[in-house]
């Protein structure tokens, strides 16, 4: 790369990363601004452009705005000047991802299982959109958020954040970042002189610790917004919706949430949470959205666990489709096609199952059943595909250039589903269908 960067070219990097993984963030950009920078390289742009999912997933407007930076400057025109995203995130809290995230309430939280819970939410219909998932930001505690303020002289009534959606040093506090990490940087206390080991420890120790060790020390007042800016973002938790509904208040959405091993949201948080407790969800996610809006074509779908959900809410939001269509050209309802479903589960979650599926079978939209409870012979879900009243069905199907395949499950039970496939058909079952295979792996977000 360094001996190419000499040839008379002038280079633009997007970084596409995502600054809740502070340590790593957009690194691989860095590495290939230092690469050509090594190799001499002339560029269009300042530095590196801090693209940030965090903000806007995917960040197609960020990426415009780039795009429209490098035009700028191929153009000559030097009366624009280039976005602020040129600059390192640290301290950056105009960039949070206030403007983004919705405010929900918890309407009902209750244990389906011994692992799953049902998980439902309140939130405002019109700032939802077309999304298939939402990104819970888990909120802290109130009394940590307490300490916290305390700790550093501040009421948490100080107003900090982007001027379009101000928020206070409580809200940011509580809803946006990870009292559990350490600061990302120290600017914020200059006016206090730190020697190296209390900086070491405010680098590298939870901000709660480090709130009581400090606690009183700083002689000068702190700037709000510098310290918010140093604040480690917290970490979003995907979950699929799995079914909504509206009435005056607002559109109510319900997941269904399995409870990981130490798992900060499914486990500490719903553990406690009551109803009312308040929390910040972004919406994202459309790759399942051709599916509801194509809702003749058949589906062939495969779901573990609280996979079922995804499954759930495209069969829910298909039959809304169909119905609107009907009313909107005054033409007789069009049915949507049928699912052929292959769902693996543990004994204890049949009812959580059979509840999930329950309007989608009541309305004809299932020709296909495959249920697996786990069993003592181990059969697995994904390979019911061979049964022999399926296989003829799910390979015409397949063959039907029409037909969408989807997956919502553990990856390897995925990855089984789609070799069993492809051995049905012959060749790659991916391949074979394209944008019409639509794969969703629940992996730790
Ligand atoms: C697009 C998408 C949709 C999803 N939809 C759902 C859904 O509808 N319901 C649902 O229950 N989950 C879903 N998930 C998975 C969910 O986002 C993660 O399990 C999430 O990390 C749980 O957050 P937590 O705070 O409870 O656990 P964390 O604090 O994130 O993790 C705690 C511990 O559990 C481990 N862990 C967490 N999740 C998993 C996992 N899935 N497999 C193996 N180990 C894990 C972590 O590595 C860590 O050690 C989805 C994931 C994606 C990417």
């Amino acid at each position: 790369m360094g001996s190419q960067a000499h040839f008379g070219t002038e280079w633009a990097i997007f970084g596409n990363g995502n600054s809740t993984y502070s340590n790593s963030y957009n690194g691989a950009a860095k590495r290939i601004q230092t690469l050509l920078t090594q190799g001499k390289a002339k560029f269009l742009l300042p530095n590196y452009f801090h693209g940030d999912t965090a903000i806007e997933d995917p960040p197609w407007a960020q990426l415009e705005q780039w795009l429209q930076d490098v035009s700028i400057q191929l153009g000559g025109s030097s009366t624009q000047e280039p976005t602020g995203h040129y600059q390192s995130p640290s301290g950056r809290i105009a960039s949070y991802p206030f403007n983004t995230s919705t405010p929900a309430t918890i309407t009902s939280c209750t244990l389906l299982s011994s692992n799953i819970r049902r998980l439902v939410l309140n939130v405002e219909k019109a700032k939802r959109g077309d999304f298939v998932h939402a990104e819970m930001l888990v909120p802290n505690r109130c009394t940590d958020v307490k300490k916290v303020l305390k700790a550093f002289g501040l009421s948490g009534r100080e107003v900090v954040g982007p001027g379009s959606s101000p928020l206070t040093t409580q809200e940011v506090m509580t809803h946006f970042v990870d009292l559990k990490r350490p600061f990302t940087h120290t600017r914020w206390s200059k006016a206090d002189k730190l020697n190296y080991q209390d900086e070491k420890a405010l680098l590298s120790w939870p901000i709660l610790k480090t709130s009581e060790l400090f606690h009183g020390r700083w002689q000068c007042k702190i700037d709000p917004t510098a310290l918010c800016g140093a604040l480690p973002l917290s970490r979003p938790r995907h979950f699929s919706i799995a079914s909504s509904k509206f009435d005056k208040t607002g559109e109510f959405l319900e997941f269904l949430v399995k409870c990981q091993r130490n798992g900060r949201f499914s486990s500490e948080f719903l553990s406690t949470a009551t109803t009312g407790t308040s929390l910040r969800i972004r919406f994202a996610g459309t790759s399942s959205l051709s599916m509801i809006e194509d809702y003749s074509k058949p589906i062939i779908a495969f779901a573990t666990g609280s996979g079922i959900s995804s499954v759930k809410y495209i069969l829910q939001q298909r039959f809304r489709q169909s119905l609107n269509h009907a009313t909107s050209q005054e033409e007789p309802i069009l049915k949507p096609s049928t699912t052929s479903l292959f769902v693996g589960f543990r004994s204890e979650d049949a009812h959580m199952v059979s509840d999930a599926l329950h309007n989608a079978i009541r309305s004809n939209m299932v020709d296909i059943l495959s249920l697996t409870p786990s069993n003592p012979e181990k059969s697995r879900a994904q390979d019911k595909v061979f049964d022999i009243k399926f296989r003829n069905i799910i390979s015409a199907k397949i063959r039907d250039e029409s037909c969408y395949v989807f997956v919502c499950a553990s990856p390897q039970a995925a990855k089984g589903f789609s070799s069993n496939l492809s051995a049905l058909i012959g060749r790659n079952v991916r391949d074979a269908l394209g944008e019409r295979y639509i794969e969703e792996v629940f992996e730790a977000a």
